[in-house]
């Protein structure tokens, strides 16, 4: 199989399965005070010292989370019970997990929401949020992604924690898209809050974690025990735990090494469609991997194929089509719906590319290879 949808989930590398088969071995629980617990509460303060260096924060203020999903309704829920947070500005463009907090958060607690505007590609648009910014009255969160995870344009993270703090506002950024993919440390880039996952970075699946600057003291949204200094209640995945933190500092090694060949393998994919699909609409394009993310590659296709992504699984290529599919009925995707007016999203087929560190040239030109056969077969 040739997997090309590292933007969805990566492949773990062996060093981290070597890593979390060792502490499986390691069964005490960390809140035991007896040595077996000690000998786990060793792995888990150790991993969260290993995050901490590598993006310069204090270990205290990383906190374990079982997914990305899990960090983002931490923060953004917590900002409004314990920071008195009444109003949020975010982006239509977000991710689900902040969408659908957003949602909730508005219809159980009255918050509001207001949305920024953004330029063509999906980046914020600056200015607009700090027009909001200004009107507004009280101190507001906002809640901006730092890489899109469906186009992969890059927002200004530092820009707009700068805006956010010149309004007395807080900043949260949703980083899965790129801690762990970008040398990203939180003394250079002032968010106040972020979230990150270990399966987009070669880690395991079900464990991520929020960064919380302090002195922001956040509710914890589990209750129980007192883990994680009271924000997160529940015993810890001690092996996932430890293969987040090696998957993490792995990532990190031959970062720009591994960012140059990905670039790489995304121009010869951007070069290669264009050739083949010379009216291919590419969003957010650039070979540039600070103003996109390096291994997602967006395109529409001209032409209209909704079971586009089920055809590539029979040429043995996964990938995924940017739309989301429920019981056979394929939707649009709500962030190419917000970019695109409604005749080019009638009338193309949406394609996300992602590309990690694993794969070669061979596998673009076996996609564009099925892409032509495909189009030929319905033409
Ligand atoms: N935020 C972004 C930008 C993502 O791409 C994802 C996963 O696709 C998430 C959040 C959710 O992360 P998780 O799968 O760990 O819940």
């Amino acid at each position: 199989m040739i997997y090309l949808d590292n933007a969805a989930t990566t492949p773990m590398i062996q060093e981290v399965k070597d890593e979390i088969c060792q502490a499986f071995e390691i069964y005490g629980n960390p809140s035991s005070t007896h040595a077996a617990g000690r000998q786990a509460k060793n792995i888990v303060e150790q991993a969260r010292r290993t995050i901490a260096q590598r993006v310069k924060s204090k270990p205290a203020e990383i906190t374990f989370t079982s997914c990305g999903t899990e960090a983002a309704n931490l923060i953004l829920k917590s900002a409004v019970s314990s920071l008195e947070i009444k109003h949020i500005i975010s982006s239509k463009l977000e991710h689900k997990c902040v969408l659908e907090s957003l949602k909730q958060l508005e219809e159980l607690y009255d918050v509001r929401i207001s949305w920024v505007e953004h330029h063509s590609d999906g980046s914020v648009d600056l200015e607009n949020l700090e027009k909001q910014l200004q009107e507004c009255e009280s101190p507001v969160l906002v809640s901006i992604m730092h890489a899109n995870n469906e186009i992969g344009m890059i927002n200004p993270v530092k820009e707009i924690a700068a805006l956010a703090h010149k309004y007395d506002s807080l900043y949260f950024a949703d980083m899965v898209q790129t801690l762990g993919h970008y040398d990203i440390n939180f003394e250079e880039v002032p968010v106040d809050f972020a979230s990150a996952s270990a399966h987009k970075f070669h880690g395991p699946k079900g464990i991520g974690f929020a960064y919380v600057r302090q002195p922001h003291k956040l509710f914890p949204q589990i209750s129980g025990g007192g883990q994680e200094r009271n924000l997160r209640a529940g015993t810890e995945n001690v092996p996932y735990i430890a293969g987040l933190a090696k998957a993490f500092e792995m990532a990190l090694v031959d970062l720009e090494e591994d960012q140059k060949y990905v670039v790489e393998l995304k121009k010869y994919a951007h070069d290669k469609i264009e050739e083949n699909f010379p009216e291919a609409k590419f969003h957010a394009y650039s070979d540039d991997a600070k103003k996109s993310l390096f291994g997602l590659l967006s395109v529409s296709l001209p032409f209209r194929n909704t079971m586009l992504s089920f055809e590539l699984d029979l040429h043995k290529i996964a990938i995924s089509q940017g739309s989301a599919c429920s019981s056979g009925a394929v939707k649009n995707s709500p962030v190419l719906s917000q970019i695109l007016p409604d005749e080019v999203l009638e009338s193309t087929t949406p394609l996300r590319i992602s590309f990690s560190k694993l794969n070669s040239k061979s596998d673009v030109d076996a996609l564009v290879e099925a892409l032509v056969a495909i189009c030929a077969k319905h033409a």
